[in-house]
């Protein structure tokens, strides 16, 4: 009988993984990828989508154990640490195998520095009196908490147009979606004249902002990951394929 695979997803390693696993394991395996629904627009993926959130911890273990899922990989974002952390409860009641599936960190390379801060509020605290025209890449939660910063112009990069106009006195939003390059986000930098760049530390293909504002002297502040959820952890689609094949 087809195991049956359930995809906590959102990243863009979970979409690799579910196209992965579908080629890899065909009829032998049932690949639910399971999305937030926060974006309008998602890109194409194989085998099974649902889409929304299961109702906390309980609802997550129901449909764990309604569903037979027989192993769960979370590959969520490392900034989404509420799905994670009801994954890790779940899987434990309902007695389901997990992986975690998280890419690594950023880390500075030679000769570059950040500013590392806590939270959206710490980034918020390092721009007053700092900047003058910064650069939120931080997605679109918690935009209010860069409200009350003085004296400061913000370009917003989002995913998609924002349904309601920003909580921010004095900015624009561009709606762009990665893949970048250095180049391009080297012109952007330049073009809008921005002395700071605000960033979570995502990790991933989004390093090309990093590198050109590190390359242009442009001060980078850069948010910390939030606790990492417990339990067996992978960086990599190749290391989260090995542990699926195990099981299949
Ligand atoms: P979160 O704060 O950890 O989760 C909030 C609630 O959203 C969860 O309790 C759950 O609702 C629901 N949820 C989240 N991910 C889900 C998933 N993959 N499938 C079903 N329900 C999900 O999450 P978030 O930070 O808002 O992120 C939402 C989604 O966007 C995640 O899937 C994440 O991978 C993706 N994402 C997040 C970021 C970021 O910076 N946070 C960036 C890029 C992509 P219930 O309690 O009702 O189950």
């Amino acid at each position: 009988m087809a195991k049956k695979i359930l995809i906590l997803g959102g990243t863009a390693e979970a979409a690799r993984l579910a196209r992965r696993a579908v080629d890899a394991f065909g009829e032998r395996a049932q690949i639910i990828t399971s999305l937030a629904g926060r974006t309008r627009t998602r890109s194409e993926l194989p085998g099974q989508v649902r889409v929304g959130g299961f109702g906390g911890t309980q609802g997550l273990a129901d449909y764990l154990k309604a569903d037979a899922i027989d192993a769960v990989i979370d590959a969520t974002h490392p900034f989404a640490a509420t799905i994670s952390a009801h994954a890790a409860t779940a899987c434990k009641e309902a007695g389901v195998p997990r992986l975690v599936l998280v890419r690594a960190p950023w880390r500075p390379k030679p000769g570059h520095s950040w500013t590392d801060v806590d939270d959206l509020n710490a980034a918020a605290d390092a721009l007053v009196g700092a900047a003058k025209r910064a650069f939120l890449t931080t997605g679109r939660g918690g935009i209010e908490t860069f409200a009350a910063v003085p004296d400061v112009w913000f370009l917003v990069r989002l995913m998609e147009p924002p349904q309601k106009p920003l909580p921010l006195p004095d900015h624009q939003v561009i709606v762009q979606r990665p893949p970048f390059t250095v180049e391009s986000e080297r012109a952007l930098l330049a073009e809008h004249r921005i002395d700071t760049l605000v960033a979570k530390n995502s990790g991933g293909i989004t390093e090309a902002k990093i590198d050109a504002a590190l390359a242009m002297g442009v001060r980078v502040v850069l948010i910390r990951r939030p606790p990492p959820p417990p339990g067996e952890t992978v960086e990599t689609v190749e290391q989260a394929m090995a542990w699926l094949q195990e099981r299949i």
